[in-house]
């Protein structure tokens, strides 16, 4: 491939995210596209701006012809096959194996970490390695949850090299998929793991140590940022700062149970 033709597909591929990006935040057709970019709604209000829109030809209520993202209930499968063997970001050129998520797909509590690492990479899992033992731990012995009743992924599908931080456009690329996984689980409580997820989802520079032990909410959900395991494992004294966040889960989830 040349140049050109490398720039080309580079140039199709973003107009691809994008269209997915916005897609995933309930614009369905051309003329919302139009009316979109006319007057931009906020990434964190998609649903609710969605719903409110009124055809200005018709009269009609787009809520009706053109569902909201919200309502656009699809299947967790559904997702996993659009995005089939994903080449939209550079991510793509270094994996081994796209790592989707798993667990429950009607779970209560959704984690989300940063992306995969070697184990997960070779494994197609979420939090299998060193790291992932610990969020395992957490889950079973700390929550007394299993792992299989809460669901975990990632902000990127597929292993940053060297385990790097996944740059901007790698996780615009990706976001779309996990808006879409949000959507298909409709999880009541999001555990954002680390720096990038917690960010990437409160769409805030703030950081980790900042943001956790608060409630915050992402789409309307109650989202409780905390540490990431793999930052546990170099600094073990902070454990005591997750549990204390987890307990936080804990006792909010224990109180909408009772009603
Ligand atoms: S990180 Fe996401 S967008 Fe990038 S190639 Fe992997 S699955 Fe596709």
């Amino acid at each position: 491939m040349n140049d050109i033709q490398r720039e080309l597909l580079d140039i199709v591929t973003q107009v691809r995210t994008h269209l997915e990006y916005r897609k995933a935040l309930g614009v369905n057709s051309i003329e919302q596209l139009h009316a979109e970019t006319a007057s931009p709604t906020s990434v964190n209000a998609p649903y609710a701006a969605n719903a409110q829109q009124t055809s200005a030809a018709t009269g009609e209520n787009i809520s009706e012809s053109v569902k909201p993202a919200e309502s656009q209930s699809e299947g967790l499968g559904a997702v996993r096959a659009e995005l089939g063997e994903c080449t939209r970001c550079k991510l793509s050129r270094g994996r081994k194996t796209i790592v989707f998520g798993e667990g429950n797909p009607s779970a209560v509590l959704m984690f989300v970490g940063e992306g995969p690492g070697y184990e997960e990479d070779q494994q197609g899992r979420p939090f299998v390695g060193a790291a992932g033992q610990l969020l395992t731990d957490i889950i079973v012995k700390g929550m007394k949850l299993r792992r299989e009743d809460v669901y975990i992924c990632n902000i990127v599908k597929c292993r940053p090299p060297d385990n790097r931080n996944p740059e901007q456009d790698e996780i615009e690329a990706c976001e779309p998929f996990l808006i879409r996984q949000f959507q298909a689980i409709k999880p009541k409580f999001i555990i954002a793991l680390g720096n990038v997820a917690a960010k990437t989802l409160l769409k805030t520079k703030e950081g980790i140590t900042s943001l956790r032990g608060r409630w915050h909410t992402y789409q309307g959900i109650p989202l409780m940022p905390t540490f990431h395991p793999a930052y546990l494992l170099r600094n073990p004294a902070d454990k005591k700062l997750v549990w204390e966040d987890i307990k936080k889960v804990l006792a909010k989830m224990e109180r909408v149970q009772k009603g």
